[in-house]
């Protein structure tokens, strides 16, 4: 299985459009040891044929242009010239910077999404703009997963990639656009007698390839746990949130709003931190992934840099890519 990070960085981007943090700043004058990066995009394959996506990110579409393995094949005599090697794609979450690439795949092409019931129905339901990607049959197919449950990850016509997959439920809060009204009304839909289920919000995916290699994407972790820790000890490769250094990174770069935490998000350093807790972890090989753009150890120069660096992690970068 061929693992390929197409973005590397959290929802906004690095740089982000209206921040000038001393990262935003120092990138956009050139004075930066480091690399941009776009929104966090993982696409994986089996066969060099099909590809998943792991959500779908609003910078979608220059990532797959910069990806000459996602650039639509040649047609052949007579058949539609929308021959994408996209197959379908995973939603972990239903965040905007997860989910908003998907209407970037709009036109035509059939595509396979896999989601837990309470995420499609959040996309499908309460936001009428994902009709676009069922306006003819044979578009998009949507197919429910449920935490815990593995699956296979199938093409539109239902082909088995011979990727399986298994979400484990690591939130329990559904992005602050889905009103507390619109919960309620959508839990009382007749279209589908299944509640919104808080453990179907946000997921981490466990990815194993047709030889038995296991990939673990974790790009939102509230809390590292035991029962968590005993899942990526077997990973073969472990993509894990870095979205913040510390716990108050935007706090004290902003001068308000919220801690890592609040968003759902454990911090790198500190002794809950995830480069403390998961120290043990020898399997795996470990990379941060989902970086935002205030974190210091995007930055070559600096010591946080340096001290994951040493730690064994790995810090992504869009366009690296991984055999599993
Ligand atoms: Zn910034």
């Amino acid at each position: 299985m061929r693992v390929k990070i197409l973005g590397s960085a959290a929802g906004g981007g690095f740089p982000q459009w209206n921040c000038a943090c001393p990262n935003c700043r120092a990138v956009r004058s050139g004075a930066f040891q480091g690399k941009p990066r776009t929104q966090t995009q993982v696409a994986i394959t089996q066969d060099s044929r099909r590809w998943f996506l792991l959500g779908a990110s609003p910078d979608l579409r220059a990532q797959i242009e910069a990806t000459p393995e996602l650039h639509p094949r040649a047609p052949g005599r007579g058949e539609s010239p929308r021959q994408s090697p996209i197959a379908g794609a995973v939603l972990a979450n239903a965040d905007v910077d997860h989910v908003l690439g998907l209407l970037l795949l709009r036109e035509l092409q059939p595509l396979r999404i896999h989601s837990t019931a309470s995420i499609r129905r959040i996309l499908r339901e309460g936001n009428s703009m994902f009709g676009m990607l069922e306006r003819v049959a044979n578009q998009a197919s949507w197919t429910d997963f449920a935490p815990g449950e593995p699956f296979p990850l199938l093409g539109p016509d239902e082909e088995d990639s011979g990727i399986r997959c298994r979400a484990l439920s690591l939130g329990t809060h559904f992005p602050a656009y889905v009103s507390a009204e619109r919960l309620s009304q959508l839990s009382q839909s007749k279209l589908d007698q299944s509640q919104l289920n808080p453990q179907e919000s946000s997921l981490g995916l466990l990815i194993e390839s047709a030889s038995g290699k296991r990939l673990a994407f974790m790009p939102a972790v509230p809390e590292i746990n035991a029962a968590l820790l005993h899942e990526l000890d077997s990973a073969d490769l472990l993509l894990f949130d870095g979205t913040f250094w510390s716990d108050d990174e935007l706090i004290r770069t902003q001068g308000s709003g919220s801690t890592a935490q609040q968003m759902g998000h454990v911090p790198v350093s500190s002794p809950e931190g995830s480069l403390q807790k998961l120290a043990g972890l020898r399997l795996p090989r470990k990379i941060y992934l989902h970086i935002n753009n205030t974190n210091p150890m995007l930055n070559e120069a600096n010591p946080e840099h340096r001290q994951v660096r040493d730690a064994g992690w790995e810090i992504a970068e869009d366009g690296c890519q991984f055999d599993l």
